[in-house]
């Protein structure tokens, strides 16, 4: 954006969370002004690289809501602000049923009456759920079978802006459905920052800085290739660059749209864990559990859609790279050292 052009100013809900810091810290270096609404329930105020506006709050907060909406002239919500873990959805339904739903449509409500015209939706793979041993990269256009309430609620929050869209032709949105993130800022400046993910490759790298003593894999006997689960691995850089990307095309008049963010290539828990050996001295100790109650065997994006809708390009996507990324930030975040593997000899870093 050229200084000289009125800086826009962008709503990021759940702003000082992982992804949506590393998305606010993109808009920032692009020229844009950021106000962030975080509870800072699982976000950190440190993530906000760039001392932008923030607001302490909850997205159900109408109030609150009220008061962003006229202290900023907002163009675009991008909404990352919900509840995100898969396991803890199927033992707590309602807290994803009251966050992701009732929530967004209070933040919606705020939307509709303020006049925004743009919204970026943070919406999930799980939307498409349980697809068997049928390992098809998932199109936007599969029905969706999600199989937990993280999948459910997230599905419910597309409804809610496609039909907000016919109720009000001039409200845009895109839904980015997001595979699996991983990795952090390629110059190490922010990432994951919670110390109790439960998230693969978070975990992963834990056990190896000796955070935890080893490696659960939940299920060897699925019906994939190695008996564990597939999922679509994409560098939060290239999903943060996605986000720009659909901003854009909204400003510029594009149509709603649904857009997978993934890599089209899968890789298996034992894969990922492999690929993690790689880089270490030791390998990281295993244990084979059973399996986790809501998980879809496997996950691959069909990325078509996205790349010839907005021109977007991964530059990121190698499964090692995502891996020394979260690696060299999980080691920052908690002043720990990996030996890494070095040929023929080892080295701590
Ligand atoms: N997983 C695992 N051990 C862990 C964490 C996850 O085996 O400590 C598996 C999980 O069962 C799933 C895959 O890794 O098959 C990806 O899970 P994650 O929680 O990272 O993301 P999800 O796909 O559930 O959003």
């Amino acid at each position: 954006m050229k200084k000289t052009e009125t800086k826009k100013t962008i709503l990021v809900t759940g702003g000082c969370g992982y992804i949506g810091s590393h998305v606010v810290c993109l808009l920032s270096e692009a020229g844009y002004d950021v106000v962030v609404l975080d509870d800072l329930s699982t976000g950190f105020r440190k993530a906000l690289l760039y001392q932008e506006k923030l607001y302490v709050g909850s997205c159900g907060d109408a109030q609150l809501l009220a008061r962003v909406f006229t202290e900023n002239d907002i163009e675009a919500v991008m909404h990352f602000a919900a509840s995100i873990v898969v396991p803890e959805s199927v033992t707590n339904p309602l807290k994803y049923y009251q966050n992701n739903i009732v929530n967004t449509t209070t933040l919606c409500q705020a939307v509709e009456k303020f006049e925004v015209k743009h919204f970026i939706l943070s919406s999930t793979a799980a939307v498409y759920g349980n697809r068997g041993s049928d390992a098809t990269p998932c199109a936007e256009n599969f029905s969706p079978q999600p199989m937990n309430a993280y999948g459910r609620t997230k599905l419910v929050d597309e409804w809610i802006l496609a039909d907000l869209h016919v109720a009000h032709p001039s409200f845009r949105y895109v839904a980015l459905r997001y595979f699996n993130v991983a990795g952090a800022d390629v110059q190490g400046r922010i990432g994951q920052n919670s110390l109790n993910a439960t998230h693969l490759i978070k975990r992963a790298v834990q056990v190896a800085l000796g955070l935890y003593p080893s490696m659960s894999i939940f299920g060897d006997d699925y019906d994939t290739p190695d008996g564990t689960c597939i999922r679509d691995y994409i560098h939060i850089a290239d999903l943060a660059a996605a986000h720009l990307k659909a901003l854009e095309y909204l400003v510029a008049g594009g149509s709603p749209q649904v857009l997978n963010c993934g890599y089209s290539k899968g890789a298996s828990v034992k894969e990922v864990l492999d690929t993690l050996d790689g880089l270490l001295a030791v390998p990281l100790l295993r244990k084979t559990m059973p399996r986790r109650e809501g998980d879809a065997p496997c996950l691959i994006a069909n990325a078509t859609k996205i790349r010839e809708t907005l021109g977007w390009k991964p530059c990121h996507d190698s499964l090692e790279t995502i891996l020394a990324s979260a690696l060299s930030w999980e080691m920052k975040l908690t002043n720990k050292k990996a030996i890494r593997r070095q040929p023929n000899q080892e080295q701590v870093l």
